[in-house]
């Protein structure tokens, strides 16, 4: 725990028998995202100065808020927000909430999009923030007064072509609401139009755009069918087991099942069910968006997080935290395909056993980017006062999913190395042609 660690760091639920926890070893996301940099630009024989610049994040901010809690009480928190680079165009990057956001993981994850942006060839950097608190244990009115003081806080910070935040874990839609509509009202009245910009993934009614909730597994799902044409893969009647049942987790299960892919095995952070039969992804969505988590569906068989790992299926799609899969995890899977639609949720180590064992990784950079890059035309859409159909936006997205999967196998088969480094090393390779060009100021 920090040194300045408040109430709320104390606050984390322990929903889960200790059994199902993930064991917390030390583990530096930051740093195991700064390996794979450095195994890329290894590759790419990378400009040493713009592996320096890389090497850290721009800004990092972190601001301690006060907020009236429904008793009364004032309880500070703890937000970040980490702008890693703006080279290519205004930092970008959702904003979590959970318990165990550290400046560190921010720094990681901030990098990450850095890496997904200019890999989708979209104008923006990277960036990420978030709080450190439980939003699932406190009411509405709390958590739009944390996330209204929060966007106040971090005032001029963010902006339509400066800074953009959207969902993460523990955010959606409606946070998003609160933060463009905070900060509109912090401009003045002649600019609240033209700042709708200021954060993506909104309510369609509030400037956001169709396709954007799902966005994120359609994009894994376009990729993962690349990947199956590629490979003489037929998806129909395969299996999959799915980490996290949220927007990513929930979305994945329910598109891939209409191309013919059941789901035999669920897991959140209260625990783990199993039906051979396949879930109704469907009703498991329902429920989840009414009690807050899987817990409770009548249609599964409680499993142990151990047993889930060994649960035999064709894909397995890591839609929940980082740091899930390590050497333990690794050695049990059972699947030919990871998509990973969380970021960073496979170790080093326990990647290594993966690929020693022939099961191909969608990487996490490549594989979920389809989020930023709806995001991208929720932005192009506010810029112009347009409004797509959800059919044009699938249409963007498949295409760019396609031409970015492709790009990274090629580059993997052409400097035979895995999918995560040839990702990486794309993204790189255009930063850098850009540095370049430019040089450094002054
Ligand atoms: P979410 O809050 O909607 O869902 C998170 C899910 O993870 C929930 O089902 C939760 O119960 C589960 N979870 C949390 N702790 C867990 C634990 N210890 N063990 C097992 N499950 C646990 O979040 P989301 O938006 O679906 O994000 C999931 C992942 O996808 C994150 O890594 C996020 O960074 C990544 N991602 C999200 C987006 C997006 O557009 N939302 C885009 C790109 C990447």
């Amino acid at each position: 725990m920090s040194k300045n660690a408040t109430k709320s760091d104390n606050e984390a639920p322990q929903v889960l028998a200790a059994k199902d926890v993930k064991k917390e070893k030390e583990y530096d996301f930051f740093k195991v995202v700064q390996g794979y940099l450095d195994k890329a630009a290894d590759v790419l024989a990378l400009e040493p100065f713009v592996r320096t610049i890389l090497s850290q994040p721009k800004n990092e901010l972190i601001i301690n808020f006060p907020v009236k809690m429904d008793s009364g009480e004032v309880r500070l928190f703890k937000g970040y927000r980490v702008q890693h680079n703006n080279l290519l165009g205004p930092f970008k990057g959702g904003m979590r909430y959970h318990p165990s956001v550290t400046l560190d993981d921010v720094k990681a994850l901030a990098s990450m999009m850095t890496w997904k942006s200019a890999l989708m060839r979209l104008p923006y950097g990277g960036g990420k923030g978030g709080i450190k608190f439980d939003p699932k244990a406190v009411s509405s009115g709390e958590l739009q007064r944390i996330t209204r003081r929060f966007t106040h806080a971090l005032g001029e910070n963010i902006g339509p072509d400066y800074d953009i935040p959207a969902p993460d874990v523990g955010t959606n839609s409606q946070t998003m609401a609160w933060m463009m509509d905070t900060y509109a009202n912090m401009v003045g009245s002649s600019a609240k139009q033209s700042v709708k910009g200021v954060v993506t993934g909104k309510p369609v009614a509030s400037g956001g755009t169709l396709g954007r909730t799902k966005a994120t597994a359609q994009g894994l799902v376009y990729c993962v069918i690349e990947w199956a044409k590629e490979n003489n893969f037929e998806l129909e009647g395969k299996t999959m087991t799915v980490q996290g049942f949220g927007n990513v987790g929930s979305y994945t299960a329910l598109i891939l099942a209409k191309l013919g892919v059941s789901t035999v095995a669920v897991g959140d952070h209260t625990g783990y069910l199993y039906n051979p039969e396949g879930f109704n992804a469907h009703k498991l969505q329902e429920h989840v968006a009414k009690n807050g988590s899987i817990q409770g569906y009548p249609g599964g068989k409680p499993i142990t997080r151990e047993e889930f790992f060994k649960t035999k299926s064709d894909i397995f799609a890591p839609c929940a935290l980082e740091n899930q899969i390590g050497e333990e995890e690794a050695r049990v899977l059972d699947c030919k395909l990871i998509a990973e639609g969380a970021n960073g949720p496979t170790t080093p180590e326990g990647e290594k056993i993966l690929l020693d064992k022939g099961i191909v990784i969608l990487p996490d950079v490549l594989a979920n980017s389809g989020g930023v890059t709806v995001s991208y035309y929720e932005w192009v859409q506010n810029k112009r006062s347009e409004s797509w159909t959800e059919e044009e936006v699938d249409a963007k997205l498949e295409k760019a999913m396609k031409r970015a999967y492709k790009e990274v196998a090629d580059f993997a088969r052409s400097k035979k190395t895995d999918l995560r480094v040839a990702a990486y090393a794309l993204a790189l390779s255009r930063i850098e042609s850009v540095y370049k060009e430019r040089e450094i100021f002054p």
